[in-house]
């Protein structure tokens, strides 16, 4: 997608440091971090939102849970919070997929 801006830091357009990369997605630091550790998981593929996506993805959704885990073993979290907002009306301003990883460890 032309105009998006995790296409954009995905595609290495604007340089982010990845804590984390497979060929399914990123994952880096929110900007704005709301717990100690922020993190945004991010799929290659651009899907705007849960609310657009089809069982054809569910293959991969399932395999951004399990990276949320990978990457909650790599930072040795303790515990931590996984959240998807839908929508405007659901609090997300960025229309490109992405999970929320958050904790206070
Ligand atoms: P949403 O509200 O769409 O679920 O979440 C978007 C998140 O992206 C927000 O928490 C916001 O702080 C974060 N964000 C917005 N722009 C940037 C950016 O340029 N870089 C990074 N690392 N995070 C961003
Ligand atoms: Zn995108």
């Amino acid at each position: 997608m032309n105009d998006c801006l995790f296409c954009k830091i995905v595609n290495g357009e604007i340089p982010s440091e990845f804590i984390f990369e497979n060929d399914d997605c990123v994952a880096f630091k929110d900007i704005h971090p709301k717990a100690s550790t922020h993190i945004l998981i991010v799929p290659k593929k651009h899907i705007s939102s849960i609310a657009d996506v089809s069982y054809e993805d569910a293959p991969l959704l399932g395999k951004l849970l399990n990276y949320a885990r990978e990457i909650g073993e790599k930072l040795s979290l303790s515990g931590y919070r996984l959240s998807i907002n839908v929508g405007k009306d659901g609090g997300q301003e960025i229309f490109h997929l992405h999970i929320h990883l958050m904790s206070n460890s």
